[in-house]
């Protein structure tokens, strides 16, 4: 599945690919292809559930939010 959220290592608001495997995930950042392994559970499933709403209210205010949606689509503001 993809997501969108801010990435620490390029400092881009970016594509994400998440690839589940059990107890743990790979998060990987689909611009600087930066990965980062997760522990898998519910509060993940949350964490990454609130971020893409707090994306969905942002982009009221940066309508170029609206426009991630593919893999290694990224902006900064
Ligand atoms: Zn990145």
């Amino acid at each position: 599945m993809i997501f969108r959220n801010k990435c620490k290592a390029c400092d881009y608001w970016t594509v994400f690919e998440l690839k589940v495997n059990d107890e743990t995930a790979l998060k990987t950042c689909t611009h600087c292809q930066n990965k980062e392994e997760i522990l898998w559970d519910s509060s993940a499933e949350t964490l990454i559930r609130d971020g893409e709403k707090d994306i969905r209210a942002l982009e009221g205010h940066f309508p170029a939010l609206a426009s991630l949606k593919n893999r290694g689509d990224h902006i900064r503001f």
